[in-house]
């Protein structure tokens, strides 16, 4: 295991802008964070060393495992305790992965949602995996396989030898998808495999943790998502958790696991204020249609908007959470997305 310390932020900060991901290290880990190395590794906040924090009164605190209460309370309290300004985390011991995705036509979704929830009841912890069902608008900057298509798409990373993983992937690759991209990456690439858009734009989304994924379920998700229905969204996606998603590691924070083993996620672009109507209804359908699975927790990186701090925390931890935010911030100066 090696250190990533702020030299790796500078470095990253002189690479051209149109390649560097928008998204805020920093807020991923304090939500917990979730990759395709979870089912192996657990949540990203796992990984946390120590941090930089800004206390509300002005201060400069390094904590790290020999402030054991601030820690524990630091990994999971996202932004409540302070302004975090320097983060250290473990790397893990992976320069290339088993990497890519999967793409059929959404005619072909339901026999794919079954094929990859059978699969994901076998496969061994090393495999991290998602489907989404997706559309996209017929435009000139979009690849001919995705431009004006509604398709399937399966991704993720399997810890595995080539050999073993070609195993594991038999099931999903006789089902004969459009494209294939799996094969050994540099880990670095890995960011690129889920699509995620390099540039930030306007969307809305929410989410559900799920128990089970039985036939009903898929069901469920078909008749909002599936073949013949106009949703309005521009993925709904399903991530396998579970394996190492669900266990604590090692000494970890308040928030150490996820509940379910599977998390659920709608998203829908919204260029005005009709899309973003639009967007939010059939999310919000799709979340109503999957509550009998419902866990009835939330990942606080999936969730968008204000929720009761109940949905990401048990009582006892709360509790502790509030100590010491209350010790650290007795006057409620900081404000965070995900407040206690
Ligand atoms: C395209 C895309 C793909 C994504 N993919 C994933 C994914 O695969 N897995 C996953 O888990 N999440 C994913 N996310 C969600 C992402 O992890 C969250 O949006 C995350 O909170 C982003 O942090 P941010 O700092 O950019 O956002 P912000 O909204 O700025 O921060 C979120 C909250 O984190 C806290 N915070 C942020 N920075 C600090 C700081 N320096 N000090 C103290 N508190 C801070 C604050 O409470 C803040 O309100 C994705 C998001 C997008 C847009």
């Amino acid at each position: 295991m090696g250190r990533r310390r702020r030299g790796r932020r500078a470095a990253r900060a002189h690479r051209p802008a149109r390649q560097r991901p928008r998204r805020g290290a920093v807020g991923y880990l304090l939500g917990g964070g979730l990759s395709f190395y979870g089912r192996t590794h657990g949540l990203g906040v796992s990984c946390l060393r120590a941090v930089e924090l800004v206390l509300p009164d002005g201060t400069l605190r390094r904590v790290d495992a020999a402030d054991e209460d601030l820690f524990w309370a630091v990994r999971g309290a996202g932004g409540s305790l302070g302004v975090v300004v320097a983060v250290e985390i473990d790397l893990l011991p992976y320069p290339d992965v088993v990497a890519g995705m999967l793409l059929w036509d959404r005619e072909r979704a339901p026999e794919v949602l079954r094929a990859w929830r059978d699969w994901t009841r076998t496969v061994p912890e090393s495999v991290t995996t998602s489907l989404r069902v997706m559309g996209f608008p017929p435009v000139p900057e979009l690849p001919p396989f995705l431009s004006g298509r509604d398709v399937v798409v399966l991704d993720g990373a399997l810890l595995e030898d080539d050999e073993t993983a070609a195993g594991l992937l038999a099931p999903l690759r006789a089902l004969e998808p459009e494209v294939d991209t799996v094969g050994r990456i540099p880990s670095a690439a890995l960011l690129e495999v889920h699509m995620d858009p390099p540039a930030p734009v306007p969307f809305v989304g929410d989410h559900a943790m799920l128990h089970d994924l039985d036939d009903a379920a898929l069901d469920a998700f078909l008749a909002q998502v599936g073949p013949g229905t106009r949703a309005g969204l521009m993925f709904a996606e399903l991530r396998h958790l579970g394996g190492a998603f669900s266990r604590p590691i090692g000494a970890s924070g308040a928030r150490g696991a996820l509940d379910g083993e599977y998390g659920m996620l709608a998203v829908a672009i919204t260029p005005d204020a009709a899309a973003e109507e639009a967007g939010r209804s059939a999310a919000a359908a799709l979340v109503r249609a999957m509550a009998p699975w419902s866990t009835g927790g939330l990942a606080p990186t999936f969730t968008e908007g204000r929720v009761e701090p109940s949905r990401f925390h048990d009582d006892d931890v709360l509790a502790r959470l509030r100590v010491v935010r209350d010790r650290l911030d007795p006057g409620g100066l900081v404000v965070a997305a995900h407040g206690l």
